[in-house]
């Protein structure tokens, strides 16, 4: 397939529109991290989408909407939860959106029977998203529909935060790219279930539990199955986070300090990478160092991070560990847990 570069004009967009329309795939900014679109409510585009990025069918798909409306007839309503007067959608889901979207935060609600179980993984829920990028909003708002999109990535690989990262991994595999600006935020969407008595935080992202609980005046947790390894045996509810993630080709280690709260923790992280690089070094091997200043850096950075050293053909990376009393810190956290595959070495 010849895949086609767009910019990010209104004509452009306009041509990316009327491909969704056509049930074909096209890449598209957003603020967390590049999405690849099709048509949510037309399962074969759902069926393409698992296919062209490698992606297991069980793992459902982010719908994307522009205006908050647009959710109305996507949900269904469940027993158990508040409802303002003529709508679908619950009274704390509605709270949340006013506080939040557009952004990265997406919401779990019941689904309506329109929408495909192709584009659900089969779950009797759905996950939708008002993003804040105007490229985004503008390409949803002129083909018409709500837009499927997960990351535009081949499955497994770090999530693509440029247009050039889409390119390598799906040139030919789909319709369209369009050529945006990088991704501001650079970790994916904070995944929260509405669909109980309390929010419950499926996959962790930029938006905190804090910032949920402060909107809603309730407490705000994590799934269980995001606070231990996959190993530990607990099925996640977000289906996607089982699987492996975020892998660059190199070994990855993660190096974290048993002490976290020491004064000059950074340095200490910082010296005995070096050091353990050196050794490694000397045997003819490239360790390449990942060490952030700030947990926004490292969220901005460390998909485009890891896909450079793949480029660059590194044998190794070592990176520091984020201190995750912070939220952000967390997030970040679970994305290099994956990428590392849990190795981990305390210093
Ligand atoms: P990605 O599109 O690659 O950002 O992945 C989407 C994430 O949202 C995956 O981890 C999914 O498991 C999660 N997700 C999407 N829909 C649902 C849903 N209905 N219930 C729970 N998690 C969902
Ligand atoms: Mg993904």
């Amino acid at each position: 397939m010849n895949t086609i570069y767009l910019t990010t004009s209104e004509e452009d967009i306009r041509r990316a529109a009327e491909i969704i329309k056509n049930g074909g795939l096209v890449a598209f900014p957003t603020e967390t991290v590049y999405g690849l679109g099709g048509n949510a409510l037309d399962p074969e585009a759902s069926r393409r989408i698992y296919a062209a990025k490698g992606r297991p069918s069980d793992n459902p798909l982010i719908v994307h909407i522009s205006e908050f409306s647009q959710a109305e007839p996507l949900v269904k309503k469940a027993g158990g939860l508040q409802y303002p007067e003529g709508s679908r959608i619950p009274e704390a889901a509605h709270r949340l959106a006013e506080a939040i979207w557009p952004g990265p935060m997406t919401m779990v609600l019941p689904k309506a029977e329109g929408v495909p179980d192709a584009t659900t993984g089969g779950l009797d829920t759905v996950a939708l998203r008002l993003p804040a990028n105007d490229t985004a909003r503008r390409l949803i708002e002129l083909s018409g529909l709500p837009i499927a999109a997960p990351s535009a990535n081949l499955s497994g690989r770090p999530s693509p935060t440029s247009w050039e990262h889409v390119r390598e991994d799906l040139n030919g595999r789909i319709d369209a790219i369009i050529k945006g600006e990088p991704c501001i935020g650079g970790i994916e969407s904070t995944v929260v279930d509405m669909t109980g008595e309390l929010p419950v935080i499926l996959r962790p992202g930029l938006i905190t539990p804090e910032r949920i609980s402060s909107v809603l005046g309730v407490p705000c947790s994590y799934d269980p199955a995001i606070l231990g390894k996959p190993e530990d045996g607990l099925v996640p509810k977000a289906p996607g986070m089982k699987y492996r993630h975020y892998a660059p080709k190199a070994e990855m280690r993660l190096f974290r300090l048993k002490d976290e709260a020491s004064a000059d923790g950074h340095k200490r992280l910082l010296s005995a990478m070096e050091a353990e690089a050196e050794e490694y070094r000397r045997l003819g091997r490239d360790v390449e160092i990942l060490c952030y200043d700030s947990e926004r850096e490292a969220a901005e950075k460390l998909f485009s991070d890891l896909r450079r050293l793949d480029q660059e053909n590194a044998d190794m990376i070592f990176a520091a560990a984020l201190d995750q009393s912070s939220s952000i810190g967390f997030s970040v956290m679970n994305r290099m847990l994956k990428s590392a595959g849990y190795n981990i070495v305390e210093i």
